[in-house]
């Protein structure tokens, strides 16, 4: 018999360990019929957990490009006759509402991230990253084989002692615009100086700022007053505000024929379903216009906030639709979450890795789905849950 480590009991093993330091995942099925609701267990909650920032993800328009769909597939690759003129179309939609010159698809926006980071980096490169950053950025350096060092959450000085250390290497700063677990912006002006000063270019990832933030909801970019040269590479997805799935890459001509040539994780895989990109196209056109939907949005968001503080409960700063309550322990997570659905609201417990040792919390997440009556529901549930102790 060989002394080999048998994969079975040693997986076993880490899963027992998991479980008990309860940092063990489970899926749940959980229906989503109506906008700002979700079912689980045959229960209808509050949804605050989803990324459906303006509350697209049901709209009949978007419903009936699906319906209108005459292929479910497209077939093959962009690159071996899967490109289709509705991919151009939104591209060029994207592009246009973004101010770049070019956009590209991607299936997701974790391989937009890993494979435009692999395509832009050698070994020899540097990249730079907000310690907070998505897995998906960090990911996207340790895959090129780029030179890793995070700098000091939301800190455009300790980027910049970053930079200067390391002044011979070609570097990319990379930042989220919106952190997806902290709901916090990055500094990106004060970013854009330090790359522009140091010669590195700087990526935002606007997972969470497009749809939501700045003028016709172009991101945090845009409401920071930032340009295509200030922002060389930009990254937003399709799958949260705008309520569809994949990613778009947005930069120069130069940029994007680099990803078309380099980006594997757009090379090697099928084009987007053309269906969804004729539901994506939609749902630009009606992100751009939904002003309404992001006052609503910035009402939610008050009140929740201001009714919070009067409980005493104190909600990480933020100004955008993620408002995590920090509750440091995945036991103590868990406990607040379970009582909240008990309470007909469901907030997800988020817990290490995806977070720092010590900071699980719940992510509240608002949608303009969501009415101010809802708000006002998840607030006694709060106060219910506070009178506990626990
Ligand atoms: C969700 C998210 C991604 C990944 O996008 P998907 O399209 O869901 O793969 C990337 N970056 C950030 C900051 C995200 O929150």
């Amino acid at each position: 018999m060989s002394a080999r480590p048998d994969f079975a009991e040693t997986l076993a093993h880490a899963r027992a360990q998991r479980i008990e330091a309860m940092l063990a995942r489970r899926l749940i099925a959980a229906g989503r019929e109506r906008p700002g609701r979700i079912r689980i267990d045959g229960r209808e909650l509050i949804d605050f957990g989803s990324n459906d920032y303006l509350g697209l993800a049901q709209h009949p328009r978007l419903l009936a490009s699906l319906h209108r769909a005459s292929q479910a597939g497209a077939r093959a690759s962009h690159l071996l006759g899967g490109h289709q003129p509705v991919h151009e179309a939104l591209e060029s939609a994207l592009a246009d509402w973004l101010g770049y010159p070019r956009a590209l698809l991607f299936s997701t926006g974790y391989m937009a991230a890993t494979g435009t980071l692999q395509a832009l980096l050698g070994r020899h490169d540097l990249c730079v990253q907000d310690r907070l950053n998505h897995a998906c950025l960090l990911d996207g350096a340790r895959l090129a084989g780029a030179r890793l060092e995070r700098y000091q959450h939301a800190d455009a000085t300790s980027a910049a002692d970053v930079l200067a250390a390391h002044p011979q290497r070609r570097a990319l700063v990379v930042t989220d615009s919106v952190f997806s677990m902290d709901g916090d912006v990055a500094p990106l002006a004060e970013l854009a100086a330090v790359a522009r000063r140091e010669r590195a270019w700087l990526i935002v990832d606007e997972a969470h700022g497009l749809g939501v933030l700045g003028p016709e909801g172009r991101g945090a970019c845009a409401a920071a007053g930032l340009s295509a040269e200030d922002v060389p590479v930009w990254m937003g997805t399709l799958g949260k505000a705008l309520g569809c799935f994949g990613a778009v890459i947005a930069g120069s001509d130069l940029v994007i024929d680099t990803l078309i040539d380099r980006a594997r994780s757009f090379v090697y895989t099928t084009a987007m379903p053309p269906a969804l990109a004729e539901a994506a196209l939609e749902a630009v056109a009606l992100a751009r216009a939904a002003d309404a939907e992001r006052t609503h949005l910035v009402a939610l968001i008050a009140r929740l906030r201001s009714g919070a503080a009067a409980l005493g409960l104190e909600l990480l700063p933020s100004a955008t639709p993620i408002q995590p309550l920090l509750l440091g322990s995945p036991e103590r997570a868990l406990t607040w979450a379970e009582a909240l659905r008990a309470a007909a609201c469901y907030c997800p417990a988020v817990r290490p890795p995806t977070v720092p040792a010590g900071s699980a919390r719940l992510r509240i997440s608002l949608s303009a789905a969501h009415s101010l009556d809802d708000v006002d529901r998840l607030l006694e549930a709060l106060e219910t849950q506070l009178a506990t102790g626990h």
